[in-house]
């Protein structure tokens, strides 16, 4: 169902945010990686750390919830509406208990059994082939956006403060088949991991297993590609005919100034016949020349003629401008 008003990159996340993993070692990477891009800790008034989720997107938090469930932590998890940020509502999921927030972070990986936080990425999450479609989901619906299908740029990217992890994922990324950039934005204060081409952009939503979106921007593509190619046979067409028309203006010049200094009547005659329907029909492509001679003739005959005719009248004009005394020898 699609909802007026939504992005596409909503779509895509609300599809991403319903599909559960069936392995717990993909639930682990997937809740790992949602952790890692969205994910902050805090220390309450107490010095108890907490765990705090935040995002635009309800849902997400939703799944968060569930991932943390199957985990079997139990939790003092609640999600609440924060803020609005520019109109945008935002929620916080929190996760209190220290040591539910410890056996969390380090199931993760990105806590050490020293309590010291990684900022990379835990290579045993992504051992697994399995686990590095549910890590990519995970980092998408945290920090990912893409591009509408219909616009003209095709983008994906992911966002991140962490360099270590950009650097992590990229090779993450490599190793899927995703030969992704990575760039700083303009203010500095973040990193980009991004995708540009249409191709690798639809091959990841099927990576992640986003499978209606992507078959919605392989839709879209093909649709994009159709349009394209009927304008470039549209803009070749007019390209054709507009060298026609000044082919044929060329002809009438050259016909007329001889027509002017010798005479059509020197001409042998079907030759005189190709030029008179020129010059009466200076629009006319060759074809239709052909059609219009008595007996009608095909385009190649037409063009041999014409071509013979332009031959002697540029020949007659262009010498007598340079040998003006030998200028009758033509009419011979
Ligand atoms: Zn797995």
């Amino acid at each position: 169902m699609r909802k007026a008003g939504h992005s596409f990159s909503r779509r895509v996340k609300e599809e991403l945010a319903r599909r559960f993993p069936e392995k717990e070692c993909c639930a682990r990477a997937e809740l790992a990686a949602i952790i890692h891009t969205t994910g902050s800790l805090h220390f309450q008034a107490s010095r108890r750390q907490m765990l705090t989720v935040e995002s635009e997107y309800v849902f997400l938090l939703r799944k968060v919830f569930r991932l943390l469930k199957d985990f079997q932590v139990r939790t003092e998890a609640y999600i609440k509406e924060t803020e609005r940020l520019g109109g945008r509502r935002r929620y916080s999921l929190y996760l209190r208990g220290e040591e539910q927030v410890k056996k969390v972070l380090v199931a993760c990986g990105i806590m050490t059994r020293r309590f010291e936080l990684e900022g990379g990425i835990n290579p045993s999450l992504v051992r697994n082939s399995c686990c590095r479609t549910a890590f990519l989901r995970g980092v998408f619906l945290g920090r990912g956006s893409i591009t509408d299908p219909q616009k003209k740029d095709y983008h994906l990217e992911i966002i991140t403060e962490n360099e270590e992890f950009a650097h992590g994922l990229v090779y993450l990324m490599d190793l899927c088949g995703f030969k992704a950039g990575l760039s700083v934005n303009r203010r500095k204060d973040f990193l980009v991991v991004y995708l540009k081409d249409a191709e690798a952009i639809g091959r990841f939503l099927s990576f992640v297993q986003a499978y209606t979106a992507y078959l919605h921007w392989e839709e879209m593509r093909i649709i994009k590609g159709m349009r394209e190619e009927v304008n470039r046979q549209v803009n070749c067409e007019t390209a054709n005919l507009e060298k026609t028309l000044r082919a044929a203006r060329e002809q009438v010049e050259i016909l007329s100034a001889f027509a002017g200094k010798a005479g059509l009547n020197s001409l042998p005659e079907k030759l005189r016949e190709a030029a008179f329907l020129r010059l009466e029909n200076p629009d006319a492509s060759l074809r239709e020349l052909g059609r219009m001679a008595v007996p009608p003739v095909s385009k190649s005959t037409m063009n041999y003629r014409m071509r013979r005719v332009l031959k002697i009248a540029k020949n007659f004009t262009g010498e007598k401008e340079i040998f003006p005394s030998k200028g009758n020898r033509n009419n011979g």
